[in-house]
């Protein structure tokens, strides 16, 4: 492996794993004093959208030096340095100009945070309590940064509220948006953002980034990127957390298991996944990614590339699947995947998602 090929950061201490453009892109704007109030970043779940925004508050905000005195950057490395207060502080998630805002996030008007952990969309109190606190100068930072994390899922209400306060942004503050795609979020709010997409991480970058920052052994390193299909943060979580990659065996036996199944089996599991996505939205998301694994294992293996697929272990089923379904069957699949995971993440209703896509997977004869 090159190392000059490789995609993992090496100015300043930014801990995204690769997408060095989206990188170079934000580091150029505070160079240039150039940073516009509203950011827009999208790419797939678990690429690291989330944590380019906490990177890009550090740097922001970061105290290794003045960075608006002229000609600083000349003499200093990139921020943020991940050395100073604001630094350790921003990822800790500890500073109060510094601010994640989900839908689980708990709002002035939450009597109780357990109301907070069921709700499922980004409502109107949480962009109201974001506008009542943008007024306030910085408490302690340069500037007040707000990651709006899936942006997608924020109701109409608060939408046309938040496009109020991204017309006249205050002068210190930066809103960051994230969502999967830039079609997700109304045309109105995307088009006041300056948009940068992430993208799919290769495997070797993931790979890297695990063995010299998380002190993986290499064979467990390279296994683990290559699950991961892009994301490092489901590399990093199955880092953590082991049953995770339990759970994605699992979840390739099921889809299998499905695709052979009949109609009424079929009805079952789409209820059983309804349930599974308002009991754990990025699981049943997960199932989904799954999906198209899947299916793109089963396309590789019908045009012999059998070297690419993901799931090795599974050769033989899904070879045999190959052999009985066409081309047409898995695109028209695949698109209904697609259909599916959108629709889910534009706060479409789970249960029709759920049985359109099992109407549209083909039957084994
Ligand atoms: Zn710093």
């Amino acid at each position: 492996m090159l190392t000059a090929s490789t995609d993992v950061g090496s100015s300043g201490q930014w801990q995204t794993i690769g997408n060095r453009a989206a990188i170079t892109l934000l580091n150029g704007a505070i160079k240039q004093q150039r940073v516009s109030h509203a950011y827009l970043f999208t790419g797939p779940n678990r690429v690291g959208k989330r944590t380019l925004a906490i990177d890009f508050a550090r740097a922001l905000n970061c105290n290794a030096q003045d960075i608006a005195a002229p000609g600083w950057s000349d003499l200093q490395p990139d921020p943020p340095c991940g050395q100073c207060s604001a630094c350790d502080r921003i990822a800790r998630s500890n500073f109060a100009d510094v601010q994640i805002i989900t839908s689980a996030t708990q709002t002035s008007k939450d009597a109780d945070p357990q109301a907070a952990q069921r709700r499922t969309m980004l409502g109107i109190d949480l962009i109201k309590d974001l506008q009542s606190d943008a007024i306030l100068e910085p408490y302690e930072g340069r500037v007040k940064v707000f990651i709006i994390d899936e942006a997608n899922r924020m109701s109409p209400d608060a939408a046309n509220a938040l496009l109020k306060t991204l017309e006249e942004p205050p002068s210190s503050v930066h809103i960051i948006l994230t969502a999967p795609s830039a079609e997700l979020v109304p045309e109105t709010i995307a088009s006041r953002c300056h948009l940068v997409r992430l993208r799919s991480v290769p495997p070797e970058a993931i790979a890297e980034a695990l063995i010299e920052h998380h002190s993986v052994p290499q064979a467990e390193a390279q296994t683990l990127a290559k699950m991961s299909m892009g994301a490092p943060g489901w590399a990093l979580a199955a880092l953590n957390d082991p049953s995770l990659i339990d759970a994605r065996k699992q979840s390739a036996s099921r889809i299998i298991g499905v695709i052979r199944a009949d109609l009424p089996d079929r009805f079952d599991y789409a209820f059983e996944m309804t349930r599974e996505f308002r009991r754990d939205r990025m699981s049943a998301l997960d199932e989904i990614a799954r999906w198209l694994e899947i299916l793109r294992d089963i396309a590789m293996l019908q045009n012999e590339l059998n070297q690419h697929i993901v799931f090795g272990d599974r050769i033989e089923e899904l070879s045999d699947l190959a052999n009985k379904l066409t081309t047409e069957d898995i695109a028209r699949a695949t698109s209904s995947a697609q259909n599916t995971r959108d629709a889910l993440m534009s706060n479409g209703y789970p249960q029709l998602a759920f049985d359109a896509m099992m109407l549209e997977t083909p039957t084994v004869a």
